[in-house]
């Protein structure tokens, strides 16, 4: 199938079916909640969506000015919910999980956008405030377990400190929590008393797992969480969280390079290009059907045992530096597709009727496919040459 852009053909390959549980119904989120053991924010509005992160901007300050490491990205989350991260290194993924619960280094700063948790602005709330939401709301599993414990606190004992600084639970019942936490993520009880160094790199990443479940929050992060481990226990951890989440109704927003974890593990993928979302939608949709020229180049650089390829694509070419990112589309010095207004254009997103979202001007907001321009396009100022004018001037060959 093609599908006539402004810009050209692109060829577009046939639909598939949806997931069933790609939509999560406004049901299922009231079971969801009910079924929390402590009750919602007292600012919650009722009936709010989960998660909604609009236009969030993310910059760290360098002596040189600011690195634009997160620009302008929305997307949202329900409850029950799994959103995967892709995209390649420094582009902005672990920067949106972290601006979530605002754990960025000394020199980041949310410089605009919001982070509504059920309607609440997280972005506008002090450090005090915040304390409210971090791990009681939103907890994270932070790669390389043993980096993210303290060496010499036994684990129960680290996984108790949420209870009881957060929650405000006893010693005596926050431990006995703790191991009940620990034997739910399958390790032993008389393990409980073990310093990290005592557990294999698999028993850690479940005790994270169990220590980011202490406080019952409604989102967990998963921030590369099987990157250590080997295949074998990566499976076994991608098993564990997907039976938590369903078992618990847990939200999860999980941060990989690898496109077969998030194929298997989530609902719907965000795909980020230096700091941009690039493509948005179900799994199966954007996996089987990527329209972005860089969704679909990351696609194909990945092994796949059905296709008859014995080499893989190569993306040529390196991100910009985001301390002065390229005016118009950031992808468009290593895009074969580039058009002049792309180069002088920030691509605006549009939405398609299969969930799909999609930032590049082959799909611009009069295709007849597009339902809805889900955002405002990015306000980053452009840089039109002298007597040029934005639009396509060149029809480009089908991506693919
Ligand atoms: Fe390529 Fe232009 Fe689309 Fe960017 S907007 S991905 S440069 S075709």
């Amino acid at each position: 199938m093609t599908e006539q852009t402004e810009g050209g053909q692109v060829e577009i390959p046939e639909a598939v079916a949806l997931p069933s549980d790609a939509t999560i119904s406004s049901s299922k989120a009231a079971e969801i909640r009910g079924r929390r053991q402590y009750p919602l924010p007292k600012l919650a509005v009722p009936d709010a969506p989960l998660l909604e992160v609009k236009d969030l901007k993310t910059h760290f300050r360098l002596r040189d000015g600011w690195v634009k490491a997160v620009d302008g990205v929305s997307f949202g989350l329900a409850d029950g919910e799994a959103l995967g991260l892709a995209g390649e290194s420094a582009c902005g993924k672990t920067t949106t999980a972290l601006s979530l619960m605002q754990l960025l280094p000394s020199n980041g700063q949310i410089r605009g956008g919001s982070i509504e948790l059920f309607g609440i602005d997280l972005a506008q709330k002090s450090e005090k405030a915040l304390q409210r939401y971090r791990w009681r709301e939103i907890s994270m599993v932070f790669q390389g377990a043993m980096n993210a414990f303290n060496p010499v606190i036994r684990v129960r004992d680290q996984i108790a400190e949420p209870l009881q600084y957060r929650l405000g639970q006893s010693e005596a019942t926050a431990r006995a929590r703790a191991v009940e936490l620990l034997d739910m993520v399958g390790i032993p009880r008389r393990r409980a008393g073990a310093y990290p160094h005592e557990l294999s790199g698999g028993m850690r990443q479940r005790a994270m797992i169990a220590m980011a479940l202490a406080c019952d929050p409604a989102i967990i992060i998963g921030d590369e969480p099987t990157t250590a481990l080997d295949v074998m226990v990566q499976a076994q951890i991608l098993e564990l969280l997907e039976g938590l989440r369903r078992e618990l109704g847990l939200s999860l927003i999980l941060i990989t390079h690898d496109l077969s974890v998030l194929a298997e593990t989530c609902d719907r993928v965000l795909v980020m290009y230096a700091g941009r979302v690039a493509e948005e939608g179900p799994v199966s949709r954007v996996f089987k059907a990527p329209r972005h020229p860089y969704t679909r180049k990351l696609v194909n650089s990945f092994p796949n045992l059905h296709a008859d390829k014995r080499t893989l694509d190569v993306i040529q070419g390196q991100p910009p530096d985001l301390l002065d990112p390229p005016p118009g589309c950031r992808f468009a010095p290593r895009c074969e597709f580039a058009m002049p207004v792309c180069t002088e254009v920030v691509p605006p997103e549009v939405r398609f009727a299969d969930g799909v979202r999609v930032a590049c001007h082959l799909f611009p907001t009069s295709d007849p496919e597009v339902v809805a321009t889900p955002t405002t396009p990015p306000t980053t100022p452009t840089k039109p040459k002298p007597g040029s004018s934005p639009g396509p001037a060149a029809s480009p060959a089908p991506p693919g």
